[in-house]
């Protein structure tokens, strides 16, 4: 008979999983609270007559080291979707106008510092203690910290230096970034429907047990699955409040993890009613949002679309007052909007013993597997190479 395996968490680590899982041949079910599978890694989809748009409202942007990552789009069949981006520019909003991040810093003391990168090294350092150095302090607290901060929507002073952009070997065959020809979403559904991949959307896993030596899932909407083996991939949070049923003490330490919510907000606006010249993201230094981080990098015929990532605790008023602020766009003018709430971890430097002990725990537990964006990092990438391993670990 074939093992049988349940994974909660229908992002891009648990999809991930599905996929080594069901190509070994196991029974797999995959349980994800929301109506869509793909978390941070989903798209959404506007449809206005015959004009279809996406908006990416989490992650944007893949590149030629995720080797993991490829790894499955190639067995899916669907290498031949990866398109460009188009070079548009990452800039900064200083004083209401946006301009280059250049523009923002300090050249002379960039040029007297930028040497150290070739001796310091990043282990132990904070992102502020290591970048500052690199770039000079004024430089990194001007300008630089704001861009890093932008990458996972909350202050990234304290985060392990080494653990924010990775240097991983690279494919050179495709292309140094990247993205789908219909938005990572068609990714996430590609993998969803593969053969042996039993998705149950809309159904939030509430509590574990263990019985007659399998786990068993039971979901808000009252379903029961069990299997032999479990996979966790939700955020640390949920995952916390559903392994407090089968092991009070791995619960505990999971709870120990900080993370922050990304409270995005997304507009589509006609073309013709936008007359902000075509930029990848932008970036204001001590502003409501984090970034805001468009659709010109995949220009379409009809729409423009821009993703706002604000800091929590906004009241909607708040945020679309901003929003039209930034676009010089009115609300008359936009024509579809969305919202999401992400949830990304706040690493601290000592985030390496969190996770080497979180595998010691989980050493002693039978057929319990966890992946995520807290493990390696929370890059794509990270995400698959923690579920390629943690299936590797099944598999010994
Ligand atoms: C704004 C933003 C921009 C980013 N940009 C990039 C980028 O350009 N490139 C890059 O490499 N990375 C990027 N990242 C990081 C990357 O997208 C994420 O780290 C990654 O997608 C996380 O995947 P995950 O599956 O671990 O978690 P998630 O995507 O959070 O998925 C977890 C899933 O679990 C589900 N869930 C939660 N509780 C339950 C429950 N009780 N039962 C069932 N399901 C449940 C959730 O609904 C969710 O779908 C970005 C992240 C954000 C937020």
């Amino acid at each position: 008979m074939a093992k049988e395996v349940v994974i909660i968490g229908g992002g891009i680590s648990g999809l991930s999983m599905a996929f080594y899982c069901s190509q070994a041949g196991m029974k797999t079910t995959l349980i994800e609270k929301d109506n869509k599978v793909g978390g941070s890694f989903a798209s959404h989809q506007y449809a206005s007559d015959n004009d279809r748009f996406w908006l990416e409202m989490g992650a944007h942007t893949c590149y030629s080291s995720y080797q993991n990552l490829l790894g499955i789009v190639e067995e899916c069949g669907i290498m031949d979707t990866i398109i460009p981006r188009e070079k548009v520019p990452f800039t900064l909003l200083k004083n209401g106008k946006v301009s280059s991040i250049m523009s923002g810093l300090n050249l002379f003391e960039l040029l007297t510092h930028a040497p150290k990168i070739f001796s310091l090294k990043k282990e132990g350092k904070t992102v502020r203690s290591y970048y500052s150095q690199i770039v000079g302090e004024n430089n990194y607290r001007n300008t630089i910290s704001h861009f890093f901060n932008a990458v996972p929507s909350q202050p990234t002073d304290d985060f392990p230096a080494d653990m924010m952009f990775k240097s991983r070997e690279k494919r050179k065959d495709v292309l140094k970034n990247y993205t789908f020809k219909n938005g990572l979403q068609s990714v996430a559904l590609t993998i969803a429907e593969r053969k042996g991949i039993d998705v149950r959307t809309g159904s939030a896993a509430q509590s574990l047990a263990n019985s007659d030596g399998k786990y068993v899932v039971k979901t808000a909407d009252g379903q029961e699955v069990s299997a032999d083996s479990l996979v966790i991939a939700v955020p640390s949070a949920p995952a916390a409040r559903l392994l407090q049923d089968i092991n009070p003490a791995i619960a505990d330490h999971f709870t120990r993890l900080k993370f922050a919510d990304v409270d995005s907000v997304g507009v589509v606006i006609r073309k013709n009613n936008v007359s902000l010249k075509p930029v990848a993201a932008i970036i204001s230094p001590n502003d409501t949002f984090f970034s805001m981080v468009s659709r010109d990098t995949v220009p379409d015929d009809n729409f423009r679309g821009f993703a706002f990532h604000f800091r929590p605790g906004l009241s909607e008023k708040d945020k679309f007052k901003r929003i039209n602020e930034v676009l010089g766009v009115g609300m008359e003018k936009i024509e579809h909007t969305t919202t999401r709430m992400n949830v990304v971890p706040s690493l601290r430097i000592n985030h390496k013993d969190w996770a080497d002990k979180t595998d010691q725990m989980l050493a002693g537990m039978r057929g319990l597997y966890m992946t995520g964006n807290y493990y390696g990092g929370m890059a794509i990438e990270d995400c698959v190479s923690r579920s390629h391993d943690e299936f590797n670990r099944m598999n010994r």
